[in-house]
């Protein structure tokens, strides 16, 4: 549905976007992360048409955007990084502006109802834009998004200076809208793309460093895993026990007792399944093993571990990975 090939985008010397590619097939949800200034914006105005590439090819739909752009962007739902609101109209002003911007074809006010619904704006429709919270603000970006019904939808950053409790609903809404049409959501916001997104595309200074099923990049960027085991039995013993048994990495106390038991965090080294030696080796002592469960690998980690793979100079990003 979007195919990005080999595209690049200087601003005078600083290469913003520096011969990127991707594909994002129809119905995926593709999350795009990166960090402040590593081109997830230029590259989504790119794809937008909003700016050109120097060089380099973006396919809608298999419609070319710089050889036939009308087409591309009547497949195409926007919403930039700042929203182009005008703050001195009514939201159902504004909705009728965009739609006669867009030269949409649908019945007006049917079509523009169904938005306000599905982005829960309808009992707001007639108070002024500059009157609404950044919440609804952005809502209102959306539903001017959807105007058109476009195929493809393109969200910068949908959840910044937002509210946890109104993160969560922009999130819903996103989720919920991948039903129906093709996503882009950039964010630098780590959980965000792992509570949505299908597949993950980092970028950084430009250059793309992974791309892949969401639940695959956790697990090709490193294979350890991290288990939290409640164990039975004087603590000392039990960490000198756990630390010298093959295949565990690191093992601490965190501490938490539940009656009579203490939970600590293991580290297994690089694809081994410590599970299995760990129970017989704990029973063996008699020291019963009454709770065990993964640890997820955060994308945090995973994020500067990649960043931190592609800039061995940043000595910074490359201590917070270790
Ligand atoms: P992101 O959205 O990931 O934060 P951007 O795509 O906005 O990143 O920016 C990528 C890089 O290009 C940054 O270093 C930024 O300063 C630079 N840049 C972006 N737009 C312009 C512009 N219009 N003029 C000059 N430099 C720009
Ligand atoms: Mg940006």
């Amino acid at each position: 549905m979007i195919e990005i090939t080999d595209v690049r985008k200087s601003f005078g010397d600083k290469h913003a976007v520096d011969g990127i590619s991707f594909r994002v097939e129809e119905g995926e949800i593709m999350g795009f992360l990166g960090p402040n200034g590593a081109g997830k914006s230029t590259t989504l105005n790119i794809i937008t048409g909003y700016l050109s590439a120097d060089s380099g090819t973006v396919r809608i739909d298999g419609t070319d955007i710089l050889t036939d752009p009308l087409k591309a962007k009547k497949d195409i739902g926007f919403l930039p990084e700042i929203p182009p609101l005008y703050l001195e109209m009514t939201v159902i002003e504004y909705l009728n502006f965009v739609y006669d911007l867009k030269g949409c074809k649908l019945p007006r006010k049917q079509h523009l109802k169904e938005i306000c619904e599905v982005v829960k704006i309808w009992d707001v429709g007639k108070r002024l834009i500059k009157n609404l919270s950044k919440g609804y603000r952005q809502r209102v970006g959306i539903a001017q998004a959807l105007i058109g019904n476009p195929k493809v939808l393109i969200f910068d950053e949908p959840t910044i200076g937002l509210d946890p409790r109104q993160i969560i609903e922009i999130r819903n809404l996103i989720r919920m809208l991948g039903k129906e049409h093709t996503i882009i959501l950039s964010t630098h916001i780590l959980p965000e793309v792992q509570a949505v997104c299908d597949k993950i595309v980092v970028i950084n200074k430009g250059t793309i460093v992974a791309n892949e099923k969401t639940e695959d990049l956790i697990n090709a960027v490193d294979g350890t895993r991290k288990l939290i085991a409640k164990i039975v039995g004087p603590e000392d013993e039990v960490l000198k026990t756990l630390r010298s048994l093959g295949g565990i990495k690191t093992a601490d106390s965190i501490g938490k007792r539940d009656t009579d038991s203490i939970s600590y965090l293991i580290e297994s080294q690089d694809r081994v399944d410590i599970r299995k030696p760990l129970f017989y080796t704990l029973a063996s002592k008699g020291w019963p093993l009454i709770g065990l469960e993964g640890v997820e690998l955060s994308l945090e980690d995973i994020f500067i571990r990649l960043v931190g793979k592609e800039k061995p100079d940043n000595k910074k990003q490359r201590k917070a990975g270790n």
